[in-house]
Formats: C-alpha cells, structure tokens, sequence
C-alpha cells in the first residue's frame, strides 16, 4: 500500500479520517459518498494512491485491476439487487473533484441515462 500524505481518499484508507466504511481489504476500501447522488452511493477507492484511472491502468497488478471492478461488482449486488451503476470520473470535462481514482457505485432507483 503506498498513499500520499495530502490526499483525501488516502486519509479515509490510512483511517486517519472518519469514513462509513462498507468493504476493506488489502485492495480496496469502499465507503459511503457524503453527498449521495441516489439512495445508494458508495466510492470504492484502490489502497493504493493513483490520481486517475490511466494512471491507476500504467501502474497497478492484474490483481489490482480486478479487483477494484469485482468489489464494485460486489457492492452493486448487495445494494442494488434491481440494478446498478459503476462510474468513473478522469478529468475536467467529466468532473473528477477528487485525484483519488474511485469507482462510484450508485444504486436504489431508476438511473437515467445518458447521463449528464
Ligand atoms: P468525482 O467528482 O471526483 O468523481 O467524485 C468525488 C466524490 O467524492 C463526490 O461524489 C463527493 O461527494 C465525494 N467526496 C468528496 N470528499 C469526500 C469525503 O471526504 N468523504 C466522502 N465520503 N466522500 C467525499
Ligand atoms: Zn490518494
């Protein structure tokens, strides 16, 4: 595991930040979104410190990878037995507010799409 000491998603996976944890294991951690776009909005973040998804891809193991989309997978089964969806947000013109790469896992109503 390898984080930096700044960055806001790292401090929720040192635990040096209070989070409503939902998953945690030598890969991931998963936690509640504190501004909640659905009943059900959880991040699922790696352990290891990447800004963004083509960083995250360059640097991280096979079994990183995987498992970053099987505990979204995992989650969207057990929040969102009707349906779920995973997003990930890489730069400006989509959003990205945290340079954490997260996986948004939204779930517990209709999701419209396209999305915005
Ligand atoms: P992005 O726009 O980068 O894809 O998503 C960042 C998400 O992180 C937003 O949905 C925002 O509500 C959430 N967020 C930002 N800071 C915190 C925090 O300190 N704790 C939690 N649980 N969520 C956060
Ligand atoms: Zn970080």
């Amino acid at each position: 595991m390898s984080t930096v000491p700044d960055c806001i998603f790292c401090k929720i996976v040192r635990k040096e930040i209070p989070a409503n944890e939902v998953l945690r294991d030598e890969h991931v951690v998963a936690f509640r979104d504190l501004n909640p776009q659905a009943p059900t909005h959880v991040l699922v973040v790696p352990t290891t410190h990447a800004q963004h998804l083509s960083e995250f891809a360059r640097n991280t193991t096979d079994q990183g990878a995987a498992r970053l989309l099987a505990a979204a997978a995992e989650l969207g089964a057990r929040f969102g037995p009707g349906g779920y969806r995973v997003v990930i947000n890489e730069g400006e013109d989509a959003g990205q507010s945290v340079h954490h790469l997260h996986a948004h896992v939204l779930a517990g109503r209709k999701l419209s799409w396209p999305p915005g």
